[in-house]
């Protein structure tokens, strides 16, 4: 039988829910004999796969590319996990949301650097409003909340769902959505 397939996505973080997946440490080998990690920031693949089991999101949904990437990644996985706060709540990124997008460009490139440089209007993706956290803009199947969370609570959540056990509403720290 084939072994279930994961990936790991990066929206608008701080790259700290990676680092604590990461922490999982030598237990990682031991989920890599149970499945599969198809597509991560930490492996060589560009596209998202046309099929993952178990995707986990770090992040905010912030910009349009943000945006493009978490509908593409919600059609082909099959279980969706908001992984830390700023995908659950959209936490750190949100601090922006009350200032409007102009005043904070014109903050981040004009006000508070020593050489003006020229609002980038290309290249960088677009600022939607303001951010939000995953599940208002597609569904969420499971949320585990912390800043990040912890190792062990991310191999926990990890092994339960590769063993497809159901993920207990309310149980240190995660719920289902
Ligand atoms: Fe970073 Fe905390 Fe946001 Fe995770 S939840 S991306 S650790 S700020």
């Amino acid at each position: 039988m084939s072994k279930p397939t994961l990936a790991t996505v990066w929206l608008d973080g701080c790259s700290g829910c990676h680092m604590s997946f990461l922490d999982i440490d030598e237990r990682l080998l031991e989920l890599a004999q149970k499945a599969d990690l198809l597509y991560s920031p930490l492996v060589d693949r560009k596209d998202f796969p046309d099929h993952v089991d178990i995707t986990l999101v770090e992040g905010a949904v912030s910009s349009t590319d943000d945006l493009a990437k978490i509908r593409k990644v919600r059609a082909h996985t099959k279980i969706l996990v908001s992984l830390g706060d700023c995908a659950v709540t959209s936490n750190v990124p949100s601090m922006r949301n009350p200032f409007g997008v102009d005043a904070v460009m014109r903050r981040g490139y004009v006000e508070n650097v020593t050489e003006a440089r020229p609002i980038p209007c290309s290249v960088i993706p677009t600022l939607l409003d303001r951010a939000r956290p995953v599940h208002e803009l597609v569904s969420v199947d499971v949320f585990v909340p912390g800043c990040p969370p912890s190792a062990d609570l991310i191999y926990e959540v990890l092994g339960d769902l590769i063993a497809g056990k159901p993920v207990v509403s309310g149980s240190r720290g995660r719920f289902g959505g």
